[in-house]
């Protein structure tokens, strides 16, 4: 079946008490043991499984092509959970352009529990090969990289990921199950922050791992989400299933009207660059041309100037919204380095966009009058 059925379908059922075609709400948290002790119905504990995440697992790992899905209350907290799952001393290879999250999980959490990382620029799929070593246990990749749009070859970095038996994981919040299948190119996990285009509309927090297959790595993960319990509430659950329903027509969208902005950015004399994979000059160009089927609705922008050049672009939009976070329905900008802190390696005049789902028009119409200023 085609995403946009599997989006609708997947790990939904008509309730079987009501009749209800949405979905209730099951907010138990414990379920009826049978008279001879079982659990006939295969709940026992919310934290161990609920109904609501349940289908929104099987839902995301049936998008996602995987064998099965955790969901977790946020995608740092999936994040964490795949580092918590290697055994003592792993070592790691962690991209240097990532979701500034993830990369202080590495160096403040997993490092400090003794966690060996080298940080490469996955970009260059030669300097991967280069930092593996026998005890390398996962790769970490993030393709397209945040804030920089730095394109990973997902298929490469599996070969040399398999030539030492390490796992690859592969964050594709940016660019969803419709636009990379990472399985599909040799990735073992896929990480998800769902708060972003999964859930859709900005007001769910939530993450997930989804596994190509089962594995020892993977029943520690599932054996940590629910020892940890670090999960998202039913209604969490709820609201993310609900928001998947109509996410390949709102990243369609998004991608198509990203890919005109960028190309509007791209002819301004007020901006220096813009980093999006979908245009021809972009650096990861042909390895996105080869392993994405969208562009994905995420671009940056360098103004040309310095940090305060771009404050005061970020300061004149009218439409879009100066906020963090990315993949709902209203366009956001971000001034990125001052959300990352003092040892953001970002451009210091960079601004991240994220397309929403206004009129394109409209949005290079702010964005027109924001430079001209
Ligand atoms: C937002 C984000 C995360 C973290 O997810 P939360 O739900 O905010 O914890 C991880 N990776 C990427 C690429 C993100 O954009």
């Amino acid at each position: 079946m085609q995403i946009e059925t599997l989006a609708i379908h997947a790990g939904r059922t008509i309730d079987a008490a009501t009749g209800a075609v949405t979905p209730p709400i099951h907010m138990a948290t414990t379920f009826e043991r049978a008279a001879d002790g079982e659990f006939p119905h295969g709940y026992l504990y919310t934290r161990n499984a609920n109904p609501n995440r349940s289908m929104l697992e099987a839902c995301l790992s049936t998008l996602e092509g995987g064998h099965a899905a955790a969901a977790f209350a946020s995608g740092s907290a999936a994040s964490m959970t795949v580092l918590q799952a290697l055994e003592p001393g792993a070592h790691v290879i962690a991209p240097r352009d990532a979701y500034t999250g993830t990369t202080r999980l590495l160096r403040e959490v997993f490092a400090a529990w003794g966690g060996q990382v080298s940080w490469v620029d996955c970009s260059d799929g030669a300097a991967v090969a280069a930092a593996v070593t026998p005890q390398t246990r996962l790769i970490w990749l993030e393709t397209p990289s945040n804030p920089m749009l730095r394109i990973s070859d997902i298929a490469a970095i599996s070969a040399s990921a398999r030539s030492v038996g390490a796992q690859l994981v592969c964050d594709n919040t940016w660019a969803t199950p419709l636009g990379q299948r990472p399985f599909e190119l040799g990735a073992d996990l896929v990480v998800h922050s769902t708060t972003k285009y999964l859930g859709g509309h900005s007001d769910v927090l939530g993450g997930a791992v989804v596994a190509q297959a089962d594995s020892t790595l993977w029943q520690r993960i599932r054996q940590l989400q629910i020892m940890g319990g670090a999960v998202p509430s039913p209604f969490d659950c709820w609201l993310v299933l609900r928001g998947v329903q109509t996410l390949p027509y709102r990243v369609r969208a998004q991608s198509e009207h990203a890919l005109r902005i960028a190309t509007w950015l791209s002819a301004q004399p007020q901006i220096e660059r813009v980093h999006y994979p979908g245009l021809p000059g972009h650096p990861g160009h042909a390895v996105a041309a080869k392993q994405m089927r969208l562009w994905g609705g995420m671009l940056s922008i360098q103004v040309r100037g310095d940090a305060q050049a771009a404050l005061a672009v970020a300061a004149k939009v009218q439409l879009w919204t100066r906020a963090t976070s990315l993949g709902g329905p209203e366009s956001l900008i971000e001034h990125r380095a001052s959300i990352e802190g003092p040892e953001s390696a970002t451009p210091p005049n960079l601004l991240r966009l994220s397309v929403g789902l206004e009129h394109p028009d409209d949005l290079i119409a702010d964005l027109a009058q924001a430079l001209e200023q």
